[in-house]
């Protein structure tokens, strides 16, 4: 007899995010010609680095001929890309061994398909609010949650308490929707945590290229004993424009054991089984990201960035708003002016001044009255949102 997973009875419809499309739409039809300034999405506007396309054009060309055709590649990932993740790495002082990097499709297939390596009777914590996606995937592995408090006085990052307890903990930092990073301190206190506890925390750090400040954390193996109970899982998608293209990473150290069994190892034999690696094509586009000139390039793409951050922020500035983000990353978090909830101020914002954030509630309760602002715009559109969301502030 079949059956159905029927967790996926328990998930929650995304009506908020279909319900704000649909009112953009609506608005569209009945205003006819005129422009929506978009500073609610999360997918970057700037093509691919011209470093990357030569190369992604290059091994086009290679597939081309006996001696450089490329068949299926090694499940983990080819040895020049993960070589390459390794060297960026030692860069940093974080020495690793080019099989602790796993090459993907992309931060989003990994974040779920990791649970693969828990049992189901392990509990996850998630901080509130947070990228809808690690709830999601919780839900549908039929594994418990308990959200995290998360309070504004701390930018809504959640500190370990004794009491938590849970084998699974997922941390995003530069925080998808806040924009806050969490501290060197709050981090160690994290891995302290979870290696009290025999936790394994997954560290999302798919926005660690938009830091600058050298005294933030880009990586959580940057802390003392993360390699024994940290996942780092990260993508290209942000750093250099491939949302489209497809390409991340994921860093599993060999000194991570729980149960007597090798996290590291038993991911190998995951891949092996359930994928047949990355193409060719991308994951040299991939090796170029990291090359000097390919550096060079996503540099002055994030700049452009976080020019329109630091645009939006200005803004909020004038209104006396509080807000937090968008310093070391491409999100802007807002309290909503006059008391408004999220889905109001959505309203307000789109009909008064064509503006088009996303409703913080879209991110959990906790996120109700808070508002989301993307910086991933183009420099026109961001500078115009600005001024049109400055003057609505001000009435
Ligand atoms: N993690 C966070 C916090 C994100 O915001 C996103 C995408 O928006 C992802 C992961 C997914 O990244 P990818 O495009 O590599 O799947």
């Amino acid at each position: 007899m079949l059956t159905m997973n029927m967790n996926y009875k328990n998930l929650k419809e995304s009506y908020l995010f279909a319900e704000i499309g649909e009112k953009v739409r609506t608005y569209q039809r009945e205003h006819p010609g005129e422009h929506i300034y978009r500073l609610g999405i999360g997918d970057v506007s700037l093509p691919l680095p011209c470093t990357v396309i030569k190369a992604l054009h290059r091994a086009v060309d290679d597939q081309a001929f006996r001696e450089s055709f490329h068949g299926y590649m090694p499940e983990c990932g080819a040895d020049f890309l993960r070589e390459a993740v390794r060297r960026y790495y030692g860069e940093r002082g974080i020495e690793l061994s080019s099989d602790e990097v796993f090459i993907s499709s992309g931060a989003s297939d990994e974040l779920g398909d990791i649970q693969d390596l828990f049992d189901r009777s392990t509990a996850a914590l998630l901080p509130e609010p947070a990228y809808p996606a690690y709830y999601d995937a919780c839900v549908m592995a039929g594994r418990r949650v308990e959200h995290l408090k998360t309070v504004r006085e701390r930018d809504f990052l959640p500190e370990p308490e004794g009491r938590l307890d849970a084998g699974l903990i997922y941390i995003c930092s530069p925080n998808n929707p806040t924009g806050a990073v969490y501290g060197r301190e709050l981090l160690r206190d994290w891995v302290d945590f979870a290696r009290a506890k025999g936790s394994v925390i997954i560290f999302d750090a798919a926005y660690e290229a938009f830091i600058d400040d050298d005294s933030l954390p880009k990586s959580i193996f940057e802390i003392e004993g993360a390699r024994e109970c940290a996942i780092e899982i990260c993508s290209l998608s942000k750093t250099a424009g491939f949302t489209g293209t497809r390409l991340g990473y994921t860093i599993i150290p060999k000194a991570l054991e729980r149960n007597g069994m090798s996290l590291n190892a038993m991911w190998r034999r995951n891949r092996t089984t359930k994928t047949n690696g990355v193409s060719y094509i991308i994951q040299r586009g991939g090796e170029a990201v990291f090359s000097p000139e390919g550096q060079q390039e996503i540099r002055k793409n994030i700049l452009v960035y976080k020019k329109n951050a630091r645009e939006i922020m200005r803004a909020i500035d004038d209104s006396g708003l509080w807000y937090c983000g968008g310093d070391n990353s491409p999100y802007i978090w807002m309290e909503c002016p006059f008391n408004m909830k999220s889905r109001e101020f959505f309203d307000f914002l789109l009909n008064r001044a064509q503006v088009v954030g996303t409703p913080g509630v879209g991110f959990g309760a906790a996120g109700e009255g808070y508002f989301r602002l993307s910086a991933f715009g183009s420099p026109e559109d961001t500078r115009e949102a600005c001024s049109r969301l400055r003057s609505v502030l001000r009435t």
